[in-house]
């Protein structure tokens, strides 16, 4: 059994969220990805907008339809960072006989030397880096220390070939505050209706 993990603030979670993840599970042969929606996550000092029960209840409207995507309040810990090599250690040992891939979008991927211990991780986890708009993986090399570039070519890391999704939370979360209606092709109708019924980011 191969399952993919994938861990995000999803503040919202949108479709750059969701499609490179069902591109990458059909790429890599994964039974399921597992999201890992974070309530304090390690590399955002400023903090999140909407709350880690909002940012939850969200990623299950967007995956409610999708199969194959199921999310897990493992992260979920208020009083705690969630540090992914802690997690992949939590789901090795919950599902010892599965093959497990850490999905990460190539932003994540250019910082992975900043993670907690990353070089443990790598060793643990194969990761599946997925394309952003502004990071093709012929350029991403040169942002890389020579640790994490010596990963590239190796069976540590897949690089996966899915279609870029222009779509940021950042951007959006800009938007919803300007209280502009953002464009169906970046997040699914459900989270837009829940955003704008609790007016999250107003
Ligand atoms: P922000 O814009 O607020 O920084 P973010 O979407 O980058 O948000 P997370 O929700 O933590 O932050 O992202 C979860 C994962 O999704 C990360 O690995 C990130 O690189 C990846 N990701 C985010 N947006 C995209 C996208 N448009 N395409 C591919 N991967 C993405």
């Amino acid at each position: 059994m191969k399952i993919g993990l994938f861990g995000g603030t999803f503040d919202p979670i949108h479709f750059g969220h969701i499609l490179p993840v069902k591109e990458a599970r059909v790429q890599l042969g994964l039974d399921q990805v597992i999201y890992l929606p974070t309530a304090v996550p390690p590399h955002k000092p400023d903090g999140q907008v909407a709350s880690p029960h909002a940012r939850w209840t969200m990623v299950e409207l967007a995956l409610l339809a999708e199969p194959g995507l199921v999310a897990d309040p493992f992260e979920l810990t208020p009083d705690h960072k969630a540090f992914t090599v802690e997690s992949v250690e939590h789901f090795r040992s919950t599902l010892p006989a599965a093959d497990l891939y850490l999905l990460i979008g190539c932003d994540s991927f250019a910082e992975l030397h900043t993670w907690k211990r990353w070089q443990e991780l790598v060793a643990m986890v194969r990761l599946g880096v997925l394309v952003r708009p502004g990071w093709r993986p012929e350029a991403l090399e040169t942002r890389l220390t020579p640790e994490v570039a010596a990963l590239m070519g190796t069976d540590r890391v897949s690089f996966i070939a899915n279609r870029p999704v222009a779509v940021s939370a950042t951007e959006l979360r800009q938007l919803l505050a300007e209280g502009a209606q953002p464009p169906a092709s970046w997040l699914p109708d459900l989270v837009l209706k829940y955003i704008q019924k609790y007016s999250l980011y107003r």
